[in-house]
């Protein structure tokens, strides 16, 4: 089944134009990187999935996620809201509350399930409070779960912010750059941890990356991105040497 459904859509900030007519399609269970240097769109991509930012209104576009219309040329559907806690967003500087601790941090992504007049007072149920600890245990932070999230690293507060959207029962989780800001073995744990949840309990990822080695260990597939377009959609074991190279010719960061 198509999770995500992405037809048309361009985006011009200030008369640049960041993404030209991009397709694409993720069907769910799904581990997609979204590959591309520096600039290439990705992230412009990745917001308009969750309806951060809205395409282009001249063009036909249309985004569909879980077979509900997200947005449509150029405006946002009337039940975004609805949609929105379908998809846990991680961010490449986590954006956890840092002077809560790592559990209160968890049971935020239950806020979106909680009466409003429980989440004024904080008051969230014990049964919460034990799925939050689930969440946790399921990326190895239970054992930090009543310290402060600024004493914690930034991989592991990125495993707190995985554990955040288990806990909000998201069924997409859309990653932008969640290891950019990593040392190498912090970032294969938090990949390791994606892919774990992928697989086990099936929520479809897609995460951008401008590391090719890391798009090419953890995810089947790989849609890249060459100036706003998509340049490859296949599987990663198929990108050829010569078609990695083109995607960062006159790139600086090359990272094979
Ligand atoms: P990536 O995530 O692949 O690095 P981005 O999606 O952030 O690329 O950016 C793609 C292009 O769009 C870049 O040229 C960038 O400068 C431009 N861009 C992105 N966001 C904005 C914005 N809010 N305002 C103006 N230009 C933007
Ligand atoms: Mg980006």
């Amino acid at each position: 089944m198509s999770i995500i459904r992405v037809t048309n859509l361009s985006k011009t900030f200030a008369g640049q134009q960041a993404l030209h007519s991009v397709g694409m399609e993720v069907q769910q269970g799904q581990m997609v990187a979204l590959l591309g240097p520096s600039g290439s769109g990705k992230s412009t991509l990745l917001r308009h999935l969750s309806g951060l930012i809205t395409g282009d209104r001249h063009d036909d576009s249309h985004i569909e996620l879980l077979g509900r219309t997200i947005q449509k040329q150029g405006r946002l559907a009337a039940d975004i809201r609805r949609s929105r806690s379908d998809i846990g967003y991680i961010f490449q500087q986590f954006n956890l509350v840092n002077r809560l601790t790592v559990l209160e941090n968890v049971l935020i992504g239950a806020l979106g399930a909680t009466p409003f007049w429980r989440t004024c007072c904080g008051w969230f149920t014990q049964e919460q409070k034990q799925q939050a600890m689930q969440a946790l245990t399921r990326v190895s932070m239970a054992s930090f779960a009543h310290q402060r999230v600024s004493t914690l690293s930034g991989g592991q507060q990125q495993r707190v912010a995985i554990a955040r959207a288990l806990m909000q029962k998201a069924k997409v989780i859309l990653a932008d750059e969640p290891i950019a800001s990593l040392d190498p073995e912090s970032a294969r744990i938090v990949m390791e941890t994606l892919l774990d949840i992928n697989q086990k309990d099936g929520i479809t990822v897609v995460v951008t990356l401008h590391q090719v080695d890391y798009a090419l260990r953890y995810c089947q597939r790989v849609i890249a991105l060459r100036q706003g377009h998509v340049f490859y959609d296949g599987e990663s074991a198929h990108l050829a040497r010569e078609q990695i190279e083109h995607l960062y010719r006159g790139v600086n960061r090359v990272n094979v």
